[in-house]
């Protein structure tokens, strides 16, 4: 059993009276100990795909599973017990943490998420000052106040913050993108290996891909609404099997990259209006005869690897046009 599993998931949201579907028909697992890479241009709806695993939006359409039982959106019912299992990071370690309450207090609001037993006062300093050395603070730090700790520490301390509620999963929504490079680079190595010895799932949601591949196990894709594309990371990397994520992986400058696709032309359409037939054919530059009329499937294309694009359908092979990452 997956940890998440995402079926053919929708999210319509209502806009100037239109229905817009952010999310449009998208799947997705994420496994124990595994890192997720979720990529795609803004507006992709990979926020709210993200949103919609935790619970926070509704599904119009299709299901998501955290452990087997079916994620309950806030608002409707009993909010699951299972659902405390997943953990956000979000953006902004500056305004995710209250400006006028000590760290170790943000903390510990963690720990009574996490359990139906809170634990007494000097049990909750005890673990507020483990979960700060586990995320590479002193735990004396605990009776400082935010406006202390500089953007990499205060996102450090919003990870101590959902570790404590023992979370079995964690989405990250571009975690890392406010914070300078070097605290970029700490911030992903610490939840990579806070996954690895926590035997979590992190869905990490981001536009660098440099550390997307560096971090992730398995690599989805997405665009406008659905998930194009999935596999291991470095078969991903090495082979995409889709046109867009060859587009965007052959954006990536050698180095480390913050932008997305300069070579795509036009950008990506409105979700209230999507094109028909595969969402991306405007801007493919392999469209061709099924693609602006026929919907491609989800398809497994190599073992473990999936993508959803008619030259695999049709026999045509998604050559190799993009240049190597690696070159
Ligand atoms: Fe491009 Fe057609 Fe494949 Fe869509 S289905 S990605 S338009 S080749
Ligand atoms: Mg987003």
């Amino acid at each position: 059993m997956s940890l998440v599993t995402v079926e053919d998931a929708e999210v319509v949201y209502h806009r100037r009276g239109q229905a817009v579907r952010a999310v449009a028909g998208a799947s997705l697992t994420v496994e124990r100990g595994e890192v997720v890479g979720l990529v795609g241009e803004s507006g992709c709806g990979k926020s709210t795909l993200a949103k919609a695993i935790l619970g926070l939006v509704p599904l119009a359409a299709g299901s998501v599973h955290f452990e087997g039982e079916p994620v309950v959106p806030l608002g409707r019912g009993p909010r699951s017990r299972s659902l405390r299992g997943m953990q956000m990071v979000f953006q902004d370690p500056y305004s995710s943490l209250n400006p006028r309450r000590r760290v170790g207090d943000q903390i510990a609001d963690g720990i009574e998420l996490g359990t139906d037993d809170p634990p007494r006062a000097a049990e909750r300093r005890t673990l507020v000052g483990e979960l700060l050395e586990r995320v590479g603070l002193p735990p004396e730090f605990a009776r400082r106040y935010p406006h202390e700790f500089s953007g990499g520490q205060r996102q450090r301390i919003a990870i101590a913050r959902a570790l404590a509620a023992r979370p079995r999963l964690i989405v990250a929504d571009e975690a890392i993108s406010a914070l300078d490079v070097s605290a970029q680079a700490s911030i992903a190595n610490l939840l990579a290996s806070l996954v690895a010895d926590l035997d979590m799932g992190l869905l990490f949601i981001s536009h660098d891909l440099g550390i997307v591949r560096q971090l992730s196990d398995r690599i989805a894709v997405m665009y406008l609404g659905e998930v194009v594309e999935t596999g291991p990371a470095e078969d991903v990397w090495a082979r995409s099997a889709h046109p867009y994520g060859r587009a965007l992986i052959g954006a990536i400058p050698s180095v480390s990259n913050r932008g997305l696709p300069d070579d795509l032309p036009g950008d990506v359409p409105d979700p209230a209006a999507p094109p028909t037939g595969c969402r991306f054919h405007p801007r493919c530059p392999r469209a061709f005869e099924p693609c602006a009329g026929e919907v491609p499937a989800l398809l497994e294309v190599v073992p473990g690897h999936r993508a959803a694009c008619h030259l695999h359908t049709r026999g045509v092979p998604v050559t190799a046009a993009v240049a190597s990452p690696d070159s």
